[in-house]
């Protein structure tokens, strides 16, 4: 289970959350800026909470009275950002073998392959991010951040750039995914229909706030 009770201060908002999140979908839905991306950054690591702890079953992320900030390249977290944010200078295949450099033992280039063909890119190996559709970014994105093989997966708004056929492809596809990964999943999105076909839960967020929390 993962366990997030943190605060967190920016200059005009203010961050506090407690909840928890079991092995399925947790959806996070809230108006722009209420605070869903910086619960995501806090638990990848990207942003430190000023206070509180975050933990995944044994492994403990973020601690503030012991003082311990695991880094963020062992927490295996999984992180689908908002409009994917694919290295640009780099062809897909380096894209996703990225994600091993730190994780070695997640495995080989083999790896790249395996996945690329289980996410259906194989073909765009060798072309840049600029070369791609939406849809086939969002492939990238997801090959690149479960090839560490995660404990935990984030996505931020993972189908908001999207037209809706290729939206429609893609869903069915994520829940394929969520069969397959028994891992907490936690997912942004703005779209309330999407977040009820998509998700088991759905966490709602507003002014940094936790207002609702319903299970579907
Ligand atoms: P959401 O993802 O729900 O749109 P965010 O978590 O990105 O919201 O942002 C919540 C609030 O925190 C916003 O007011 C945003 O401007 C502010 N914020 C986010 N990141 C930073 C940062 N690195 N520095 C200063 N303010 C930030
Ligand atoms: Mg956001």
């Amino acid at each position: 289970m993962l366990i997030i009770d943190i605060n967190k201060a920016y200059k005009d908002f203010k961050l506090d959350v407690n909840f928890t999140a079991d092995r399925e979908v947790t959806v996070i839905l809230g108006p722009s800026g209420s605070g869903k991306s910086t619960i995501l950054n806090c638990i990848a690591g990207v942003a430190k909470p000023d206070n509180g702890r975050i933990a995944m079953d044994n492994d403990v992320y973020f601690d503030s009275e012991e003082g311990h900030i695991l880094p963020i390249h062992r927490r295996r977290v999984g992180y689908v950002f908002q409009s994917y944010a694919l290295f640009p200078h780099i062809n897909v295949f380096k894209n996703i073998q990225y994600g091993l450099n730190n994780y070695k033992e997640a495995g080989t280039n083999d790896e790249v392959y395996r996945f690329a063909e289980a996410f259906k890119i194989e073909k765009l190996l060798k072309k840049y991010p600029y070369q791609l559709s939406g849809g086939e970014k969002q492939r990238v994105a997801l090959a690149r951040s479960l090839i560490i093989r995660p404990k935990v997966l984030l996505l931020d708004e993972p189908f908001a750039a999207l037209d809706k056929r290729t939206k429609q492809i893609l869903y069915n596809e994520f829940l394929e995914i969520k069969k397959k990964w028994n891992i907490p999943i936690l997912m942004i999105t703005h779209d309330e229909g999407e977040a009820q076909y998509l998700g088991d839960r759905i966490i709602r967020i507003s002014n940094g706030c936790l207002i609702n929390d319903t299970a579907l």
